[in-house]
């Protein structure tokens, strides 16, 4: 591979300040996600990762009450620019927005964007059970559209009444499996069925995990959809339209191939999801991936750099 470097764009931590507020997991993987520069640099080197675009961890500030949620935004986000101040060419910053707020959190992009130098936000889905078409969350894609940088929606555990129907009984899929998938594709589809792209055509859009099937089901959802429910365009126009996919966790080549012809390869990043995924199986299985240099360049640098100008 002649020369790109690779930056992974779904990497996780937990800043000091959510953890207060937030119970933290059990086991070694909340010891990595609070860890934020040893074993992670360690591992990103072990891995082959030059620049990671780090966010807060799931589910960041999105289900808290508004004015705790502000504070401690606004704490993650200074430490993360003292972070990436430190490290200026291994991190880059996602901004953790203050959700139960949406003023504030348009408040908190502007300044994450224009005073921190991040670029862009992810959101950890729901937000104390409202998806992001609900219309006080407006404010947030107003400011992103205005400030044209890219909204990351990442997955949230399922909401409760779905858990109890879906999962229950079958514990084993809630989460990577199937529950985030199922959340994570139907938050991004209400977006455009809300209407959501006529208001603002330029908003830039990112998903992880190769779409959460979405590449795979755009033809049927489209063909459908249009029996349902009226738009000024098709479900795949607005998808490839207004949307990016990263690779995160999702490491198969037919999949790839299938988010590629379906999307464009300047729609698609390289991302590990970091503490849940190792590294080296990320770079490893892309390095290998059936793909032209050129090609495997964009994907591991040269799309990310421009969607979130990365310089
Ligand atoms: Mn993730």
């Amino acid at each position: 591979m002649p020369d790109a470097k690779v930056i992974a764009i779904e990497e996780h931590f937990t800043s000091p300040y959510l953890r207060q507020v937030i119970p933290p997991r059990d086991g070694p993987v909340q010891k990595m996600l609070d860890d934020i520069t040893g074993v992670r640099l360690k591992e990103m080197d072990e891995g082959g990762i030059d620049l990671a675009v780090l966010s807060e961890n799931n589910p960041a500030a999105n289900n808290l009450d508004p004015e705790t949620a502000v504070r401690v935004a606004k704490a993650s986000n200074d430490f993360l620019y003292e972070t990436v101040r430190a490290h200026p060419t291994r991190f880059a910053g996602f901004a953790t927005l203050p959700l139960p707020d949406p003023k504030a959190s348009a408040d908190e992009l502007e300044r994450a964007v224009t005073k921190l130098g991040f670029h862009g936000t992810m959101i950890m889905g729901t937000s104390n059970g409202l998806f992001l078409d609900d219309k006080r969350f407006r404010p947030v894609f107003e400011r992103a559209a205005k400030l044209d940088v890219p909204i990351y929606i990442h997955p949230s555990p399922v909401l409760p009444a779905i858990f109890d129907a879906y999962f229950k009984d079958h514990p084993g899929l809630q989460g990577p499996p199937l529950g985030f998938g199922i959340e994570t594709l139907t938050h991004t589809f209400r977006l455009i069925t809300s209407g959501l792209f006529d208001e603002y055509p330029s908003l830039k859009i990112i998903v992880g995990h190769l779409g959460e099937a979405a590449p795979y089901t755009l033809w049927r959802s489209e063909h459908n959809l249009a029996r349902f429910q009226k738009m000024a365009k098709g479900l795949a126009d607005y998808y490839r339209q207004n949307f990016w996919l990263t690779t995160s966790g999702a490491f198969s080549d037919s999949a790839l191939a299938c988010a590629i012809a379906e999307m464009g390869i300047e729609r698609i990043m390289f991302a590990v999801d970091w503490p849940y995924i190792n590294n080296a199986l990320g770079t490893k299985w892309l390095k290998a991936a059936p793909l032209n240099d050129k090609d495997r360049a964009l994907i591991f640098e040269g799309n990310a750099r421009k969607l979130l100008r990365l310089t």
